[in-house]
């Protein structure tokens, strides 16, 4: 009996020593049978060397294969390994992925690869920015060996001048420019941008519009409604004053000056560096100006150049004292402001008159003022309102008719040349 279990003990442990090697037996058969029986036969073929993927093309596609198998993404075949060792080096590294990136992009060839560049002497032809050479050049490929003899100079470029005409919104420029590599020697701005010259606001229905009488660009605005303040006569004791109120309301105006007081004549540049227009009213404001046309131009003259030097303004507009349509020159001189008025628009000058009077002149209050002129701009698109801000009374009116304006959909603006012409005809 006892002899009997021992025997079975046995044939237990046969049969499960037997039952665990099993596996591995069967697994080494299966690995057998996974290896390619047909890979050891591949063979060198010239032809091939590089197409990785047998496309019949040498592409960065090559390379990028090369890689996987360099870093062992994908599984290094025999093919691969006759067919993408580069170097001979009997390993894919990511060195011949490199070359064969060299040859996709056809700075190496693969015959000069198999069998040796074809080295030639080669003459570098210099250009603008770099010299000339001859080199030990292959002619298949790109590859030089570095050398460089019979070194020729930089060529000289071939430059090229051409001048642009100034136009509203670009320079005038001229260039020198290389007709081979671009390079530009010499580039200057010979005329500034000129700036458009609009005609004057056009209103069409809810929309003003102006355009460039030199290249036609249109500008439109809603604000169809404007208010151009003119100031004559100053500047005088109230004018800093009114500066003030203007800036408050960043509200620009016209300021139609004179000599009257030069202790004030400081203000003519504050004037115009606070954005207002400025233009000549007169020297003197005399009426003995009207007695000649040429005291009216030596009166007229004179103040221009005070702004001149006071403010580098060489100001194209005026206003004449009392009005184009004055009567009072008629003592002085017969006809005066009907020359006058045509010889200053020949010569350049525009002068403007009015076509709201804000009455400071018949002693009327601040409120009265502003009363008075609020009631004439409503109901007008364009209102030259005539003020004179050699009296506090005016000054003082100022705000309110700004506020008027202002919440009732106005648009305060300096004279310009966009400015609707409003003249007097003249009766003498
Ligand atoms: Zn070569
Ligand atoms: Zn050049
Ligand atoms: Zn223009
Ligand atoms: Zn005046």
């Amino acid at each position: 009996m006892k002899k009997t279990v021992k025997s079975l003990i046995a044939v237990i442990f046969a049969a499960v020593f037997l039952i665990t090697l099993l596996p591995f037996a069967f697994a080494e058969e299966i690995n057998e049978t996974t290896q390619d029986p047909g890979t050891s036969t591949v063979e060198f073929d010239e032809n091939k060397f590089g197409d990785i993927n047998e496309d019949g093309k040498r592409t960065a596609g090559d390379a990028r294969l090369l890689l996987r198998c360099a870093v062992e993404l994908e599984i290094i075949t025999d093919h691969i390994l006759i067919h993408g060792d580069y170097d001979k080096d009997s390993q894919i590294t990511s060195g011949d992925a490199r070359v064969a990136l060299r040859v996709a992009v056809g700075l190496e060839s693969v015959f000069c690869i198999l069998k040796g560049h074809e080295i030639m002497p080669a003459v570098i032809e210099p250009t603008c920015t770099t010299e000339g050479y001859t080199t030990n050049k292959c002619s298949r490929c790109s590859f030089a060996d570095g050398s460089k003899t019979d070194i020729l100079p930089v060529k000289e470029h071939e430059l090229q001048n051409s001048t642009t005409q100034a136009t509203c919104t670009e320079d005038g420029i001229f260039t020198s420019e290389c007709s081979v590599c671009g390079h530009i020697a010499q580039r200057d701005i010979v005329e500034a941008s000129l700036g458009h010259s609009f005609g004057i606001w056009e209103i069409s229905g809810a929309i003003k519009s102006k355009t460039c009488k030199r290249c036609g660009f249109t500008e439109e605005s809603d604000k169809i409604k404007t208010v151009y303040l003119t100031f004559d006569d100053g500047p005088g004791p109230y004018t800093e004053k009114l500066l003030g109120y203007l800036r408050e309301y960043n509200v620009k105006a016209t300021f139609f000056v004179t000599n009257q007081m030069p202790r004030y004549r400081y203000l003519l540049s504050q004037i115009v560096n606070d954005g207002h227009a400025i233009g000549v009213h007169s020297l003197t404001h005399q009426w003995s100006i009207y007695s000649s046309s040429n005291s009216y131009l030596n009166d007229f003259n004179a103040m221009h150049q005070i702004i001149l030097d006071e403010t580098g303004v060489d100001t194209k507009i005026f206003r004449f004292p009392g009005g184009t349509n004055n009567t009072v020159s008629r003592s002085y001189s017969r006809g005066i402001m009907s020359s006058m008025s045509k010889s200053m628009l020949e010569w350049g000058y525009n002068y403007y008159d009015w076509n709201v009077d804000c009455y400071d002149t018949a002693g009327y209050s601040s409120s009265r003022i502003a009363q008075a002129t609020i009631n004439q701009i409503k109901g007008r698109n364009t209102s030259i309102v005539l003020m004179h801000d050699i009296k506090n009374t005016t000054v003082e009116a100022v705000k309110e008719i700004i506020r008027f304006g202002l919440d009732n959909g106005y648009e305060f603006a300096a004279i310009d040349e966009s400015t609707p012409l409003v003249r007097f005809s003249p009766v003498n």
